[in-house]
């Protein structure tokens, strides 16, 4: 990395305060940095967008219930010394600098696929200072003496032909924007006096991959659209409409009790939103036939390709590339620089998350130890100044999921640590606090499962939106939000195109 002559973002740090820098303003990045205390610290965050989202609103806001700003935080309004919009490419642990990427791009979809395959090439080394390569911004370093990764997950495609370039994901708000449009679209073009019939059932046909809370939630939020909206502005097309989940595994909902999951299913059915379980999906391609539509190869189908108007991929996720890149490469810890000192982060063996230790701190282990039948897990020391959160990190045996409930509570627990100065192993550990679990399942209806109670139905509905209102970031939100939700439900909800 040094060999990049990439020019340096100089801070101006007074000698005095410590420079935390954070990588990635999401559940985790956000949630740090506010809690942060500024006069202890210069806090500068480096991330592609200058806004947190609200992710378990998204699905709300894909089908007009909720505006998208409703759901949206800007990071400026933290008060932070800098922010740079870019991305973190690599970090240099011995020289503590992170050389970055800026991201002037005007694309606000999800970053699932594009920078994904683009983060896999490094810039060219011999591309001189701050010459950009096209397709790249421009690069420049940031030096830190606190780093804090929290740069999230990717959606997982599982290397399936055509996910990438034709499912919609559902993972930022740019994606929620064009799955809004794409909806609304295809409403519009089924009602075309010139679409045949065929045609009109393949773009009102609405497939949705993964069976998890996520896409289980958005049928859920689309049908609630179809029933209580577009029914009454598009009345003749309703024959047509099908909302499809698929899923591998033999149930869907699997965090969920089978009282809970059976009851979800049971509602799902009344409702008409059919669940495919134990279907695997082999490929996604245009549809030649019908303008804008897809064609889904599902291997218990054999050769007959099911047509869909928009296929919403939900599945799991995937490493961060920035994760895979900085767990791949190996340099030096301490000041001696001796070859024995030679370490690598210490990655899960299963998801490729970056390991801590209970207090958050990031572990290496010596390069080139691989785990022998002996010993399983090699000797792993704290790399000082180091820390990680959220979706791409992982505390071994702790079991906890990748959820934004986890990716907070650890943000906060770690920012009032460092407010405390506590540093040495006498810190107290991180201790998960489980909420329970919510899915919100179409006509006023969820289910919530924690240790204490189940609740399933309108209460725990009531719950569901009274949870998610409580623990919306800004008071500004915690006012929209409410009001959006009181006019859709007067007015309809937003079936504007623009
Ligand atoms: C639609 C949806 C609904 C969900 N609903 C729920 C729910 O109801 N309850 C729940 O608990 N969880 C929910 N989740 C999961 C939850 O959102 C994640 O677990 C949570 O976002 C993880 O937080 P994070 O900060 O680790 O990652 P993220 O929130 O994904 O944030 C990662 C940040 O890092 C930035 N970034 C990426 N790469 C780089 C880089 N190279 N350099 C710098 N920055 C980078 C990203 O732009 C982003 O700002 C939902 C997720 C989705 C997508």
């Amino acid at each position: 990395m040094a060999s990049v002559d990439a020019s340096v973002a100089r801070q101006s740090n007074d000698g005095k305060k410590e420079r935390v820098v954070i990588l990635g303003s999401g559940w985790a990045g956000y949630g740090f940095a506010r809690t942060l205390d500024p006069k202890k610290y210069e806090r500068i965050m480096i991330s592609p967008r200058s806004y947190f989202v609200f992710t378990p609103l998204l699905a709300g806001t894909a089908v007009g219930t909720l505006e998208f700003r409703a759901t949206l935080e800007s990071v400026r309004r933290l008060g932070l010394d800098y922010f740079h919009q870019g991305w973190a490419d690599d970090v240099d642990f011995a020289r503590k600098t992170i050389r970055v990427e800026a991201n002037t791009s005007d694309e606000l979809g999800s970053t699932t696929t594009t920078k994904a395959l683009k983060q896999g090439q490094p810039p060219n080394p011999s591309s001189g200072t701050n010459e950009v390569e096209p397709g790249r911004g421009a690069m420049f370093e940031v030096p830190y003496d606190k780093l804090v990764i929290a740069v999230g997950s990717y959606s997982q495609t599982f290397g399936i032909e055509g996910v990438k370039e034709h499912a919609s994901f559902l993972r930022d708000v740019g994606d929620a924007r064009k799955i809004r449009m794409k909806v609304l679209q295809n409403f519009e073009r089924a009602a075309l006096p010139t679409t045949a019939d065929a045609e009109r059932k393949k773009l009102l046909h609405f497939a949705i991959v993964g069976g998890g809370p996520t896409g289980i939630e958005f049928a859920a939020e689309l049908h609630d659209l179809v029933r209580e909206d577009l029914s009454k502005t598009y009345p003749g097309l309703m024959k047509d409409v099908a909302i499809t989940v698929y899923d591998v595994a033999p149930k869907v909902l699997p965090m969920f009790d089978q009282t809970l999951a059976t009851y979800a299913m049971e509602t799902f059915k009344r409702e008409g939103i059919a669940v495919k379980t134990e279907h695997h999906l082999q490929r996604i391609r245009p549809d030649e036939d019908c303008q804008g539509c897809l064609k889904l190869k599902i291997q218990e189908y054999g050769d007959e390709e099911v047509g869909a108007g928009i296929v919403v991929w939900s599945t799991g996720l995937m490493q961060n590339p920035l994760i895979s890149r900085l767990g791949s490469k190996e340099f030096t810890m301490g000041e001696s620089g001796a070859s024995d000192n030679v370490v690598i982060l210490q990655q899960d063996k299963r998801t490729g998350s970056l390991i801590t230790d209970a207090n958050l701190r990031v572990q290496v282990v010596p390069a080139g130890s691989k785990p022998t039948e002996k010993k399983e897990t090699p000797e792993s020391t704290t790399l000082p100044d180091v820390f990680t959160i959220g979706d791409c990190a992982v505390i071994p045996e702790s079991g906890l999921p990748a959820t934004a409930q986890v990716a907070s509570q650890q943000a906060t627990y770690l920012a009032k640590q460092l407010n405390k100065g506590l540093q040495d192993n006498s810190n107290k550990p991180f201790k998960f606090r489980n909420w329970g679990t919510m899915t919100y399942l179409g006509s006023w209806t969820a289910i919530h499962q924690s240790s204490a109670d189940e609740l399933k139905g309108w209460a725990a509905w009531v719950l569901w939106r009274t949870a998610y209102l409580t623990k919306s970031m800004s008071i500004r939100n915690k006012i929209m939000v409410p009001v959006y939700w009181a006019i859709s439900w007067i007015f309809g909800r937003d079936i504007s195109r623009f």
